[in-house]
């Protein structure tokens, strides 16, 4: 496999003669979505912590302001390049580089434009392997982009797939995607091939563009091929822990017959029980939140412990009209104080102004001024500052794999409103698996009235068994992640060994 590389060595060996050999050298290719962008930075500083070794992070020039406007001067060792992509070339609008800027409509043009990438990656390899004398130690490719694996390959080194979600919602997303099984039975239930016999899938828990995929239409041509050459490459690394996952890591591996390394969940420090240089406020620097955090903090220090329920849907999502009016209903009938991420609703700009009437009369005048009962948000709150925050008892979330992660991190038990991607299977997951999470409904258009929103509430913010499960997956999750103190938590010592099998496969 290193071929190539030691009879190229040999011409730029020599230009190199007085030069001090420099660091291995590891290249990262996210996939263009803010859920990824955020792992992969953090897996970056990760690895550059560890090993001191140059990292890289290639995507698209708006993907990459994004992440520059989220690094320090203490993150600089990472290097952030430029991939050449052109929008119009792929039925895309202008500036739309991320799924965060796209209509639904129009995510899939984005997915199948991210193989326009493998060429300029392709480029980029080239290059460093001229300048430094040899090819990057690896590639760490999103398991949407297997074309890196042909990459690798054809520049002597080796590509390691990064799932940033978990292990559970991973292997169900890609065995549904690879074996279309709701397509083989007449049947709401199914097997998903991978999973334990008695375990069933529902219909309803598979995004309409999946329900209705049959292998022809474009996001089967784009997926099917994707994940099937990412099971090419050397291993696999998933954004969870073995302690919170160990059965879906049995799965997972047993599936992709692969290594898989669990080296999450990937947070930064402060929710994790840490400190760090960089505060976590940079983390989404490049997004302008729709109130000051203080406003926010100094309202949640008003609020009695565990009292909040704080609801958000996400980067990129939002959900139906009649939805909204019933959840703010609910809300409110419930008494119970909250902080809700405010969004227009399916069907118009997510971007765009917030029209009152999407909420009952008067509803924010009495929620705000007159009860004191919640806090509405425009657009993007400080998640993680809010999460962190003791009055916080509950989070109402669509499930994104990241505000699942950063929600248990502290201890607060979910309500669940998946509405894409693996986020069903992440409810699944947490409901049945970790016993810290209740569905309210499933999708943009699920039914759901004010009642059942009160109930759900209720439930969840006062079930103390619930919140005791929550909190010892805080603890897992702290352990698996713990760096010097007692020791090596398994995310770490996990991502030593991959570090370690790298290594010693590139001086083969
Ligand atoms: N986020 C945030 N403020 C918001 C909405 C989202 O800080 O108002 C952050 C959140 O903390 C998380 C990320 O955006 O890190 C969302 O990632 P997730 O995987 O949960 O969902 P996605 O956006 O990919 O659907």
């Amino acid at each position: 496999m290193r071929e190539k590389t030691k009879m190229g060595e040999a011409t730029t060996a020599a230009a190199n003669v007085n030069k001090q050999p420099s660091p291995p050298h590891i290249v990262m290719l996210p996939f263009m979505a803010h859920g990824h962008l955020i792992p992969f930075l953090a897996l970056a500083r990760q690895i550059h912590h560890l090993t001191n070794f140059t990292i890289t992070i290639a995507t698209t020039p708006l993907n990459i302001a994004y992440l520059r406007s989220t690094i320090t001067n203490s993150s600089n060792q990472i290097h952030l390049i430029d991939l050449p992509f052109d929008t119009s070339a792929h039925n895309l609008p202008p500036n739309c580089e991320n799924t965060e800027s796209l209509p639904l409509s129009l995510i899939v043009s984005l997915f199948t434009a991210s193989t326009s990438l493998e060429t300029p990656v392709n480029n980029l390899i080239e290059q460093i392997t001229a300048d430094e004398g040899r090819p990057p130690l690896c590639i760490i490719s999103d398991i949407f982009l297997g074309w890196a694996n042909r990459v690798a390959e054809a520049n002597s080194t080796v590509n390691i797939s990064f799932t940033t979600g978990g292990a559970y919602g991973t292997a169900a997303y890609i065995s549904i995607w690879q074996n279309l099984p709701h397509r083989k039975t007449d049947s709401d239930e199914f097997h998903v091939p991978g999973f334990p016999d008695s375990s069933r899938f529902h219909r309803s828990q598979l995004h309409p563009f999946i329900r209705a995929a049959d292998g022809t239409d474009d996001w089967s041509l784009f997926f099917q091929p994707q994940i099937a050459l990412s099971l090419q490459s050397f291993g696999w690394v998933c954004n969870t822990a073995e302690e919170i996952e160990p059965s879906a890591m049995e799965i997972l591996r047993k599936y992709i017959k692969k290594p898989v390394w669990a080296v999450g969940p990937l947070l930064p420090p402060e929710m994790l029980g840490t400190s760090s240089p960089v505060p976590i406020s940079n983390r989404h620097s490049g997004r302008k939140s729709g109130i000051l955090v203080k406003d926010c903090l100094d309202w949640l220090e008003t609020k009695e412990k565990r009292s909040v329920l704080y609801i958000s849907f996400g980067s990129q999502n939002t959900i139906g009209e009649t939805q909204m009016m019933e959840l703010a209903k609910g809300l409110e009938k419930s008494g119970k104080p909250f902080i809700w991420v405010i969004r227009p609703p399916v069907g118009f700009d997510v971007k765009g102004e917030f029209k009152d009437e999407w909420l009952p009369e008067r509803f924010e005048e009495r929620i705000t001024r007159e009860k004191k009962q919640g806090l509405l948000v425009r657009g993007w709150a400080p998640q993680l500052e809010i999460l962190k925050h003791s009055s916080i008892g509950g989070f109402l979330s669509h499930c994104g794999w990241n505000s699942a992660m950063e929600s248990l991190s502290q201890g607060v038990p979910l309500i669940g409103w998946p509405l894409a991607a693996e986020q069903t299977y992440n409810v699944k997951m947490m409901v049945e698996e970790m016993g810290v999470c209740v569905e309210l409904t499933r999708g943009g258009k699920g039914e759901i009235d004010c009642e059942k929103v009160e109930k759900i509430i209720v439930e969840v913010m006062e079930m103390e068994e619930m919140k005791m499960r929550a909190e010892k997956i805080r603890d897992s999750i702290r352990v698996a992640m713990e760096d010097g103190g007692d020791g090596k938590g398994s995310s770490l010592l996990a991502l030593d060994d991959l570090i370690l099998k790298l290594v010693s496969l590139s001086t083969l």
